[in-house]
């Protein structure tokens, strides 16, 4: 169980680790660090996984565009990234099965030659993974490949080639990580941002300036070792540790779109393997829905993106050119967009640099800040880190065990789970699904808390299986503080439609309101805000109010 309150009252101890910044890095550095026995807290300024972590195209994979990079570039570098984090892929799957799973990706052809190079590429890439595999690729006839895709554009096509890769609900997994890190004992506080970094002169880093987002009040935390794990913004804090501290990122914005599955009208994921700028795109069946993305934009700030009507443009044009029939921007039901924290190299555009991460430890101040990588590789951009701390503080390097650590609600996940708890629950097969698809065996403690009181077993909005008990779970166990971190990162209704997003604002106000004592105003006012700003990314996107 995650409480703000005794997380608050536990940062006022001393740590050997602070890890700044709460996405998919630093939850994975913080759950190694526990594990290995060291004292560690987790500081994350807004809510876990909000940002880059939860903003993905939720793959874990090895990347089969970087091999094309790899070879443009003769880059060996990048194919050795690429075989790591196809290993990566299988702890990845292993370790929380109810959030991830394989998927097989079809990619059109439309000549002979087509066939020959994407089907070597997918060889290649089978090759790599060597035992790490998911499943064999293949080739598919024009008439396999129109079954399995029937909306697929059929002139000209003369077969696909198949490949496969992991799906994963980011967000969800960041959660899990975190969850996982608080079971055995570590702090993890989210809404509380690193304002300062100190030391004395000559000494490295003690302490922060912590800014509590929620009081607005500010603390010190004190702590042996500090990891800057901020994706995005590690720039700015390797500065605040260190104003002669050189850039080291090249950010870049990727933005997807969500539409109905149905109108795509096929279960399988397509991979559209060259776009006009030279990327590749995805169009992958997604929590119910055909996520398509993504976009590769440098930009010079990390603050908020959202998506644009250009991105929208993008996508579906580029999507079109490969269905019979165009989707267009009216069916598009919501869309995210996220920075990737690249490390820079020389000149070369953001598609073709380098996913691998580096691990930088500040001379002067001894800030720990791990750089660059990618979802997948999480864990093993974690263990290098820890590795680091280690050294850092003078310890022996413990082993890191993480690559077989199931995290939290993964014991005891069946493949029957669902039906038990609908059975057992008198619950609908849909709202099982969803939650264990969310809390895996956690999902057994929302369902007791509606057992207990009747009027949670209701669904929070018609039209989306969650019910008013993960509300109230949210917030009495996963630390949720705003509408926004119940709605997007621990339900996912955001990243499932905006509409039934802002339906569902009132009711989600009308709890956090009870069980944190808000008055009528601030409900009123939360609710205001949250839908103001979805408002506000519809229009970004040119989708209208
Ligand atoms: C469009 C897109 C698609 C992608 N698709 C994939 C994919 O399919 N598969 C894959 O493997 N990878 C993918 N990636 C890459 C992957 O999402 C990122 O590498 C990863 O999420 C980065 O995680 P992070 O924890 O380093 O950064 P973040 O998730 O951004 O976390 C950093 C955290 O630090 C916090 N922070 C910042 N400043 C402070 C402060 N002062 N005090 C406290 N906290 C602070 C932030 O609030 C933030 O939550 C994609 C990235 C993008 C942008």
């Amino acid at each position: 169980m995650m409480r703000r309150t005794d997380a608050l009252a536990a940062a006022g101890e001393e740590f050997d680790v602070c890890i700044i910044g709460g996405g998919a890095t630093g939850a994975g550095c913080a759950l190694d660090a526990q594990l290995r026995g060291l004292k560690t807290l987790l500081v994350e300024a807004n809510d876990f996984a909000s940002v880059t972590s939860s903003a993905s195209t939720k793959l874990i994979h090895g990347g089969i565009r970087y091999l094309r990079e790899a070879a443009l570039h003769f880059d060996p570098g990048q194919v050795g990234v690429v075989k790591r984090a196809l290993q990566e892929r299988v702890y990845m799957l292993h370790n929380a099965p109810f959030l991830a799973g394989a998927m097989e990706f079809i990619i059109p052809c439309y000549s002979r030659w087509e066939s020959a190079y994407f089907g070597a590429g997918v060889k290649l890439y089978d090759l790599l993974a060597g035992k790490a595999n998911l499943l064999p690729s293949r080739r598919l006839t024009r008439d396999q490949a129109l079954q399995r895709m029937p909306t697929l554009k059929s002139d000209g096509l003369v077969g696909a080639v198949t490949y496969s890769d992991g799906q994963f609900d980011d967000a969800g997994y960041n959660l899990a990580l975190v969850r996982t890190f608080a079971e055995l004992g570590g702090v993890a506080l989210n809404h509380a941002r690193v304002m300062a970094l100190e030391r004395k002169p000559g000494e490295g880093l003690h302490s922060a300036q912590i800014q509590d987002e929620i009081s607005r009040r500010t603390f010190e935390i004190r702590a042996r070792a500090f990891v800057n794990a901020t994706g995005p913004a590690s720039d700015a804090i390797r500065r605040m540790a260190n104003p002669k501290a050189t850039p080291r990122l090249k950010l870049s914005k990727g933005a997807h779109i969500l539409l109905p599955l149905q109108q795509f009208g096929s279960g399988d994921a397509m991979l559209i393997p060259e776009t006009s700028d030279g990327r590749v795109i995805f169009a992958i069946p997604w929590m119910g829905r055909l996520l398509v993305g993504t976009t590769d934009d440098p930009v010079n700030e990390f603050g908020d993106v959202s998506l644009s009507d250009e991105d929208v443009g993008y996508l579906l044009h580029h999507l079109n050119q490969f269905v019979q029939k165009p989707l267009v921007t009216e069916q598009i039901i919501g869309g995210f967009a996220g920075i990737r924290p690249l490390i820079s190299a020389d000149s070369r555009s953001t598609k073709s640099l380098s996913r691998d991460h580096k691990v930088e430890v500040d001379e002067q101040t001894g800030l720990i800040s791990i750089l660059g990588g990618k979802w997948t590789t999480y864990r093993a951009m974690a263990e290098d880190t820890i590795d680091a701390v280690q050294r850092y503080l003078r310890q022996s390097v413990r082993e890191c065990s993480t690559r077989n650590h199931p995290l939290s609600g993964s014991v005891g996940s069946t493949t029957t789970l669902c039906e038990e708890l609908a059975r057992t629950y008198r619950t609908s097969p849909e709202t099982a699904r969803h939650l264990v698809g969310k809390l895996g065996t956690n999902a057994v403690r929302v369902l007791e808390l509606a057992a207990a009181a009747p009027e949670l077993a209701e669904p929070i909005v018609d039209g989306f299986p969650a019910i008013r008990a993960e509300i109230v779970y949210s917030i009495r166990n996963d630390m949720a503080m705003s509408i926004e971190d119940i709605l997007a990162r621990r339900i996912g209704l955001q990243f499932y439609s905006w509409k039934l997003a802002a339906q569902a604002a009132p009711v989600v106000a009308q709890y956090l309101a009870r069980e944190y004592g808000w008055s009528d105003e601030r409900r009123q006012h939360a609710v205001d805000e949250y839908v103001g700003k979805l408002r506000r990314m519809l229009q970004t996107a040119g989708l209208g109010n």
